[in-house]
C-alpha cells in the first residue's frame, strides 16, 4: 500500500504510523459521556473509512485519509490542518 503525502509525494505505507479514526473531537466541556463514546466506541467499517496517519519517517505532517478498509484502496489523502481537523501531538 502507498499513501501519497502531499508534502513528500508517494511512498510505502511503512513511513506512516495509523493514528487512528478521523473523528471530530468533542469540546473540552462536553462531559464524560460525549468523551467516553469519543474515546472508546468506534465504527469498524468495511468499505471507505478516514483515518488519520502521520508521515512519521518522512516529514513528520498529520493526514487526513480516505481508505477502502476491504481493499486497501486509497481514496484520497489531504493535510489534516487542511481537512479542520486539531492533532494533539504526544510528548515524550
Ligand atoms: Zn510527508
Amino acid at each position: 500500500m502507498r499513501i501519497t503525502c502531499p508534502l513528500c509525494g508517494a511512498r510505502d505505507h511503512r513511513e506512516f504510523t495509523y493514528k487512528g479514526a478521523a473523528l471530530p473531537v468533542p469540546a473540552l466541556e462536553a462531559g464524560t459521556v460525549a468523551w467516553d463514546t469519543h474515546v472508546h466506541l468506534r465504527e469498524n467499517p468495511a468499505g471507505p473509512h478516514e483515518e488519520l496517519w502521520q508521515h512519521s519517517m518522512g516529514c513528520g505532517a498529520w493526514l487526513k485519509v480516505r481508505r477502502n478498509t476491504v481493499s486497501h484502496e486509497i481514496l484520497a489523502v489531504e493535510l489534516a490542518q487542511d481537512a479542520g481537523l486539531a492533532i494533539m501531538e504526544e510528548r515524550s
